[in-house]
């Protein structure tokens, strides 16, 4: 038998044992290059501020160090337990170099949880990179982001998947470092999860083709190619069926998130979780439900459930009703869930060592 495997931080599994699978998270996260100090942080607890001042949170929710730093091991295992308890079993982190990457944490949650964690490699916005990137030729950070999905980098601990690759302004960097992850991308087979803009901002749209002319050109393969963060397109059906003709991945995967998202010194409002469900809901209609994946991308802390956010489980624990009233039934989140995940993620040649 030579099946394909997903690669998590506690080696090879089988598509079968991937079960339910949240393809965009950030198990463990340090978001400080959202932040953007508000006027009252120092009103606020630096622990975990009170209940009463959540308001502010939801306001400015980048204004506050405390609700970006997503670090601590303890919260997170007690997160992915939640989403273990519903049915939940495996969680994509897609948090790369500029967010904080923590492979050995991240393998720690897995054996706390039990819960399957696939580690990424990435590359995050222009203003989060270390000198190291921007020093870097295009071909050096390919072969790092090959060599932690190949060997496992520094930690030993081999990456399933490239993400996030983030273009917000498309800067040179940003942009170098799309053209090292679709040349990774098409030396492993590694799923491609790029983060744009063009979900919620319209404005963004063109600049989506000039990106995926140049992941293409690098040799990347446009079935492992995931957009990120494309809850509220629906808006534009065009847009988004010119994408998905191209074979492409569309991702809805801020659910949950009904507020507001920092994009520098603005904040944009997010679409209603009713609003995602109804755009997928036209989509699955017109026959696309094979090249759509739906997760939660839970960022500050307010998301948490210690903080009172919907967490983890929340498409599980709140939304299997809304999605049925909207015609995606129990066998439709199914193939949303986990076959859909399991045919991005499952690219590993089961027989191959790690040398
Ligand atoms: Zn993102």
């Amino acid at each position: 038998m030579c099946g394909k495997c997903a690669i998590t931080v506690n080696g090879l599994i089988r598509p079968a044992e991937m079960g339910i699978t949240l393809p965009h998270e950030h198990l463990l996260i340090d978001f400080s290059c959202r932040y953007v100090a508000a006027a009252d942080e120092g009103e606020l607890s630096a622990q975990q501020p009170a209940l009463a001042d959540r308001w502010r949170l939801l306001r400015t929710p980048a204004g506050y160090k405390v609700n970006l730093e997503g670090t601590d091991l303890d919260q997170s295992a007690a997160e992915a337990l939640w989403f273990k308890k519903s049915g939940g079993r495996t969680i994509v982190d897609l948090t790369g170099v500029g967010l904080g990457a923590d492979a050995s944490g991240l393998k720690e949650v897995a054996d706390r949880s039990g819960v399957n964690v696939i580690a990424a490699t990435g590359l995050y916005i222009d203003a989060s990179l270390p000198d190291w990137v921007r020093e870097a030729s295009t071909e050096e950070l390919a072969q790092h982001l090959v060599d932690d999905i190949m060997r496992g980098g520094r930690e030993g601990i081999r990456r399933g998947a490239i993400g996030e690759i983030a273009i917000e302004t498309a800067t040179d960097l940003e942009l170098k470092c799309l053209r090292a992850a679709a040349r990774a991308q098409s030396r492993t087979s590694a799923p491609c999860f790029l983060h744009v803009m063009s979900g919620i901002l319209p404005s963004f749209r063109p600049l989506t083709d000039e990106l995926i002319a140049i992941y293409l050109e690098e040799g990347g393969e446009i079935d492992k190619l995931v957009l990120c963060h494309q809850d509220g397109s629906g808006d534009d059906l065009a847009y988004q069926e010119r994408l998905l003709a191209r074979g492409l991945w569309l991702e809805y995967d801020t659910f949950g998130s009904e507020g507001v998202f920092a994009f520098g010194e603005a904040y944009i409002q997010l679409p209603t979780d009713t609003q995602r469900i109804a755009e997928l809901a036209t989509l699955i209609e017109r026959g696309h439900i094979g090249q759509l994946l739906i997760s939660q991308d839970v960022c500050y802390q307010t998301g948490k459930r210690n903080w009172g956010g919907h967490g983890l489980a929340h498409i599980l624990d709140s939304l299997a009703p809304r999605f049925r009233a909207a015609g995606i039934g129990q066998d439709r989140l199914t193939n949303l869930m986990v076959d859909n995940p399991a045919r991005l993620l499952c690219f590993a040649a089961e027989n191959a060592s790690a040398g």
